[in-house]
């Protein structure tokens, strides 16, 4: 992978820049002047959208880095239903590296990430089903919440919530609450829990991020009318950054790698437009903020802070930064006593971190392992060092919980450096897991609780306060207390410091089919997060099932070591389906979760706990023939599906299927979207169905519409659509009951189509030849019935079958129905 060097050259520049989460911010003189214009500018603007990636970073960019406000991303969801361009992870651990990427954008480009409790759980044709899935009530309270504690004073929705039905139902929901929302935040009667919390809130205006895309054509957009459009230029370049608005726009985008956007940054004017939807209009139509008071003078006390923070800005220090502290301190003290407590919530902090960046002050707590077990002692290294020549005096030091770690004043002379060692015992009784995970949610909510709502992710479990006087200004600094390690190629690498359990294990196979009575062998990985632990596993299993031996012992001398036992496992007679659950016992103590971690250049590092379990589903299947042929598309997991039901599947390089002997397939099957992804296709189908003509088998897997490398996909007439069946719990009609398809060698019936997972199937073709036998139909509510979704054809000696349904989510997923279904596909021709 060669995220690295892309990480690397986002190095270069690092205003809000420092990619991970923990590496501590070292701004040079450059980007301090910067965040002092950020200081000096108190208005606040929220951005909101439906999923990871669907923001416009460059107006994010632009209402951060241009206008200096304070800009935050609302995203509705994590973005689980998406795919992973990167790795393997999918659905919850798809949605941490989202989190995570949304965060890494953020760093990037200036802004903040917040989330609602929402979940990305696939596709949806209208806000209807969404909002259905969803909790609308509890969605609407968590962008309500997200209001009245940001603050915003513009709030600016991605999408339009007028047009329901035509984009994603996520989208259009997402600007539906936000346009509801609106109103309800000042309302102290509505959700009255977060008004007594946050207080209530009257954002001043509400825009939709338009642009000519949403009118049709330029032409359209140019003869449009825009006298309720504020257009702003975010193409500006920051000389003291050295960049464009448009670049780190870019660089901010490029961080949703797992999405594969990587993106080329512009230079040069971009207009954006935002359409007014409620509030006041500006005054002024290039200003999104015009009206409304953003200088100091806005808040108790801001005048007198005014009167020192701008001229600093105006007359910047870029040679000595330090030099600016006393100024600093005096405002600093001005503002401890501001009435505005939202306000002063916000500056003080950010004038307390511009005060210590000025005077190079580096204060770092360092544990000396990279996770700990709950309620233990753990070692801490402090560095502070007072890199300016003002006087600075470390006064105390403390844990989270008022434990002392130092003894004594310290004096922090000129950048004479301060070691101290100090040890920490955690309260924590909890692992230190994405805090969305750690309870069951629903298919549309995630669980979470109430202090943690809207957060981008956990805290970091243990901090370090430092009492720190300047001048004669005291003030208090919490750092996280972080892990590091010395890397012979990276250098210094810092990863997050977690509570983890003292154990624990899991199956590898999350998906395990029994074609048979056959017992197999499981192996469970065990995993220690201790040193020096012994104890038991024991495998539960389903109702029917039987496991043995009923426990096995293990012995682990050293933290993050794993040993692997194995278990007989022997399925009952009948079909059943269930889950295998390790249970790891050490004394009196149960661990039932399995650790996964998650290691990407362009996030931190993940440490994320997951019930341990693997499913296992005994099918009745009968299947015919032995030699399944597979050609690769842009990737499923049919071949490892087959293998487990008894097949033997040999893949065909796509160069050599004109030149292969393809008789001694049973069946060939074709990996999903292979003719959008594979350019040799373009040539091969005569060969293939020269095949079916001698009395073979063909399965083509779903493709997308648009991009074939060939209309020529079938030996008949077929034309493929977008028509897409989302709703997995659709009915099934079936259409042609007496086709062998149906009947051979497994009797398919209503029974089958039960807890199919995510959709019924998609890009089904809509018009075919009368050759083709649509077997099954199908819709979701409010659409038309299809009946694309599987096509069987006879050519020659052998049969073509074409089917959108959605196997490749199925199969994995360990549905019977579908391995039924599937194995009357792959035995047709026997
Ligand atoms: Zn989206």
């Amino acid at each position: 992978m060669t995220l690295k060097n892309i990480v690397a050259l986002t190095f270069v520049f690092s205003v809000h820049l420092t990619v991970f989460a923990q590496q501590p911010q070292k701004p040079n003189a450059s980007e301090i002047y910067h965040n002092l214009q950020d200081l000096n500018f108190l208005g606040s603007a929220l951005y909101v959208a439906a999923h990871p990636d669907d923001e416009n970073t460059r107006l994010i960019s632009y209402l951060a880095n241009d206008v200096h406000a304070r800009t935050a991303y609302l995203s509705l969801t994590r973005g689980d239903g998406g795919q992973n361009l990167m790795g393997p992870e999918i659905r919850e651990l798809l949605g941490v590296i989202r989190t995570q990427e949304l965060v890494a954008a953020r760093k990037t480009d200036g802004g903040q990430q917040l989330f609602t409790r929402a979940n990305d759980f696939g596709y949806s044709k209208h806000p209807d089903e969404t909002l259905a899935i969803w909790n609308k009530d509890e969605v609407l309270s968590d962008v309500v919440r997200a209001i009245r504690k940001f603050k915003p004073d513009i709030i600016v929705n991605r999408f339009n919530h007028r047009n329901p039905g035509s984009t994603h139902g996520h989208h259009t929901s997402s600007a539906m609450l936000s346009f509801e929302a609106f109103d309800l935040v000042g309302d102290a009667s509505k959700y009255p829990e977060t008004a007594k919390e946050y207080g209530i809130w009257k954002p001043q205006r509400l825009f939709f991020n338009t642009s000519w895309w949403f009118y049709g054509s330029q032409e359209k957009f140019a003869k449009a009318d825009k006298s309720k459009l504020v257009s702003v230029e975010t193409g500006n370049y920051y000389p003291s950054l050295g960049l464009s608005n448009g670049e780190i726009a870019s660089l901010s985008r490029s961080m949703h790698k797992s999405q594969g956007f990587g993106s080329t940054g512009t230079r040069g004017n971009q207009t954006e437009y935002l359409e007014f939807l409620k509030g006041d209009f500006p005054k002024d139509n290039t200003d999104v903020f015009s009206g409304i008071n953003t200088n100091w003078t806005r808040i108790d006390g801001g005048e007198a802070i005014g009167n020192i923070l701008n001229p600093l800005a105006e007359n910047f220090n870029f040679k000595d930064p330090s030099a600016m502290i006393p100024q600093l301190l005096q405002a600093y003290e001005l503002l401890k006593q501001s009435k505005d407590n939202h306000w002063r919530s916000i500056k003080l902090p950010a004038l307390q971190q511009l005060i210590l960046d000025c005077g190079g002050i580096y204060l770092e707590a360092v544990a000396s392992t990279e996770s700990i077990n709950p309620k233990a002692s753990y070692k801490v290294s402090i560095e502070a060092i007072n890199r300016s020549t003002q006087p600075v005096v470390l006064q105390n030091i403390t844990d989270k919980y008022g434990n002392k770690i130092s003894e004594g004043i310290l004096t922090l002379a000129p950048n004479e450096k301060q070691e101290i060692e100090g040890t920490i015992t955690t309260t924590a009784t909890a692992p230190s897991s994405p805090y969305w995970l750690n309870e069951k949610g629903t298919l549309g909510m995630y669980a979470a609780p109430k202090n943690l709502i809207g957060l981008p992710e956990t805290p970091a479990p243990e901090k370090v306060l430092f009492t720190i006087q300047i001048g004669r200004a005291q003030m208090e600094v919490t750092r996280d207390v972080v892990y590091k390690y010395n890397d012979p190629v990276d250098g210094e690498v810092y990863k997050p410091f977690h509570v983890l359990p003292e154990a624990t294990a899991s199956i590898a196979e999350k998906v395990i089919i029994f074609a048979d009575q056959n017992p197999k062998q499981i192996p469970v990985f065990v995993r220690s997060g201790k040193n020096r632990i012994n104890g038991t596993v024991q495998l539960n299993a389903p109702k029917g099932w039987k496991v043995s031996p009923a426990n096995q012992t293990f012995t682990l001398e050293r933290s993050g070591e794993t040993t692997t036992v194995y278990f007989t496992v022997t399925p009952p007679e009948d079909q059943s389906e269930g889950l295998l659950r390790p249970l790891i016992q050490i004394g009196d103590r149960y661990f039932d979760q399995e650790l996964v971690t998650i290691d990407y250049d362009h996030i931190p590092f993940q440490s994320v706990l997951m019930p341990s379990e693997a499913k296992v589903s005994r099918l009745n299947i009968v299947k015919k023939g032995q030699n399944i042929g597979y050609i690769e598309g842009a990737g499923d997991a049919i071949p490892e599906s087959l293998t487990q039901i008894g097949y033997t599947v040999t893949t065909i390089a796509p160069s050599a299927i004109n030149t292969t002997d393809l008789s001694n397939y049973d069946a060939i099957v074709v990996g999903i979207r292979a003719y959008n992804t594979v350019p040799e296709l373009a040539f091969t189908q005569t060969a293939l169905n020269k095949y079916v003509e001698n009395g073979g088998t063909l399965i083509l897997q779903y493709n997308t519409s648009r991009r074939l490398v060939t209309e020529d996909l079938a030996p008949y007439p077929l034309k493929l659509s977008r028509d897409r069946v989302t709703d997995e719990f659709s009915q099934v009609k079936i259409l042609a009951s007496n086709h062998k398809i149906l009947n051979s060698p497994n009797k398919i019936t209503q029974a089958d189509f039960e807890n199919w997972v995510q959709e019924r199937g998609l890009y089904f073709p809509n018009e075919w030849s009368k050759e083709f036998t649509p077997i099954l139909s199908m819709k979701d509510k409010g659409s038309p019935q299809l009946k694309g979704a599987l096509l069987v054809a006879d050519y020659g000696k052998g049969h073509y079958i074409y089917t959108g349904l959605s196997f490749f989510r199925e199969l994995p997923a360990g549905v019977p129905g579908a391995y039924r279904l599937f194995a009357n596909l792959v035995s047709l021709g026997n």
